[in-house]
């Protein structure tokens, strides 16, 4: 199938990055096997990884949205925080098995090696994957400067408060994020944005409402602005 819809590069980490439009994915390739983290929109996903690589691709999902979930069909399995399940089968029509991927759990491809941490907020069961030997963190949607939907179902913004205030505890570990929309790489300072801007909202100090400039949100949601933080919200 075609593949021309992706855009593939090789990062500064060694690792590579596979782009759709609005959205990353990511292939690492370890001494015994490949990790790709997310699966994209469409397209013949598995086919671009085994033009890369003739390791085997083990799959990690940082949330189960549908532009992460998009190409999961194509592979035997697929792992995310179980509390990303449900999502995963109601955003999907072909979909993989799903197995579950802890807090805590360390994925070791050889060359790479990933600690999960949980960071609800954006979905229930989002994940974040710390690279602390390479100082690098895999943060899925929730650590950006575009702006982060936190409208709808599964949406929490406190929870997404107590996940910056987590990561805050690590940033010790790590001097780079790589996100999947907008800018490849954020600086960690972005956390901190991210965090008083969260608690900003939940105290009711918000800016003026701006329409969605993507125009992918239903018009009661609104995009508050504060810094680098940006959050799409329903209007409030
Ligand atoms: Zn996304």
């Amino acid at each position: 199938m075609d593949d021309s819809r992706y855009n593939v590069f090789q990062t500064d980490d060694g690792f590579w990055c596979i782009e759709q439009t609005f959205v990353r994915s990511f292939l690492f390739v370890g001494e015994q096997e490949a990790l790709l983290v997310d699966c994209l929109l469409d397209g013949d996903l598995k086919a671009r990884c085994e033009g890369i690589t003739d390791k085997p691709v083990r799959v990690v999902i940082t949330h189960a949205d549908g532009d992460h979930t998009g190409c999961a069909g194509q592979f035997d399995k697929v792992y995310m925080h179980p509390a990303e399940f449900d999502r995963y089968t109601l955003k999907n029509k072909a979909i993989a098995p799903a197995e579950p991927l802890w807090e805590g759990e360390v994925i070791d491809i050889g060359t790479f090696r990933f600690e999960v941490v949980l960071i609800p907020g954006h979905t229930p069961g989002s994940i974040a994957l710390l690279e602390r030997e390479k100082r690098f963190l895999i943060g899925g949607d929730s650590i950006q400067s575009g702006p982060i939907f936190l409208f709808g179902d599964g949406r929490n913004v406190p929870a997404f408060l107590a996940s910056m205030e987590k990561l805050k505890k690590l940033r010790g570990s790590f001097d780079k994020v790589y996100a999947s929309h907008h800018g490849l790489t954020e600086d960690p300072a972005v956390i901190e944005d991210l965090a008083s801007f969260a608690a900003d909202v939940l105290a009711g100090d918000l800016p003026e409402p701006q329409d969605d400039p993507g125009g992918k949100a239903p018009p009661s949601v609104k995009l508050y602005s504060r810094g680098n933080a940006h959050f799409l919200l329903s209007e409030r």
